[in-house]
């Protein structure tokens, strides 16, 4: 049984690609980990995908589920009991939707992550940096605020 993260794509088509799975916690087959994983160990499939490097891409299941599942989704269509009727309004609803508003967690997160990426005022560029175009990023500001001043403040 595994003891470190997969690596490389061929050995996760070699993991999923089997009717069973292996519970690499315990070393049990299963044909789907879905269940097994939170009842049996308590962890959640995000924290077992993190934990073995398993993209999400990756089906926690065997062949033999997998198959089963495609089948009947394929069924659920040709019978009429699943429908794509709803896909016009549910993007058209999403499109209009707007952006969620972010959460305390989302800034303060947020924050910090700039904040690793750029020390300091992260609000400014550091001296001599250049933009994305190769202006010099402080001649620029010298400019825009010379610029502003000679605009009267919108009242
Ligand atoms: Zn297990």
């Amino acid at each position: 049984m595994r003891e470190t993260p997969f690596e490389t794509i061929k050995e996760l088509d070699a993991y999923t690609g089997g009717p069973q799975i292996q519970c690499l916690e315990c070393g049990q087959w299963f044909k789907s980990l879905a269940t097994h994983l939170p009842r049996t160990h308590g962890i959640s499939h995000n924290d077992y995908r993190q934990k073995w490097g398993i993209p999400k891409r990756f089906a926690l299941a065997g062949t033999a589920t997998r198959e089963k599942l495609s089948e009947q989704m394929h069924s659920y269509i040709e019978s009429g009991r699943l429908t794509y009727d709803h896909l016009d309004t549910a993007v058209d609803a999403a499109r209009t939707a707007g952006r969620r508003a972010k959460t305390p967690i989302d800034k303060k997160r947020q924050s910090e992550m700039v904040a690793s990426i750029r020390p300091g005022d992260h609000s400014k560029l550091p001296p001599g940096a250049k933009l994305a175009d190769g202006r010099d990023a402080e001649k620029r500001r010298e400019y825009q605020q010379q610029y502003r001043a000679t605009k009267k403040p919108h009242d």
